[in-house]
């Protein structure tokens, strides 16, 4: 038996657990790797302005109209406000 031995086993064990605490603990979280090919959806709500409804920028219908973006629900939606903008100028 080589007492001194264990106790280093021993110091060494803990001195791991420990690593292991401080590092789930104190190390910056890093951001999980992202699937690329698949655009993450960002959670951004954009406003339809014909119908006044709310919807993930995602599925919206995007409208380039004097430098700004509209976004609509469908394309009636769409075609409503292109038709409005037309009577309004
Ligand atoms: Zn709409």
């Amino acid at each position: 038996m080589i007492p001194g031995l264990f106790r280093l086993i021993f110091y060494l064990v803990v001195a791991y657990v420990i690593y292991l605490f401080l590092r789930l603990f104190l190390s910056p979280r890093r951001p999980a790797r992202r699937n690329t090919n698949r655009p993450e959806p960002s959670g951004v709500m954009v406003k339809d302005e014909t119908c006044n409804t709310y919807l993930p920028r995602e599925e919206a219908i995007l409208e380039k109209a004097e430098g700004k973006d509209y976004y609509f629900c469908s394309q009636e939606c769409r075609q409503k406000f292109l038709k409005q903008r037309k009577t309004r100028t």
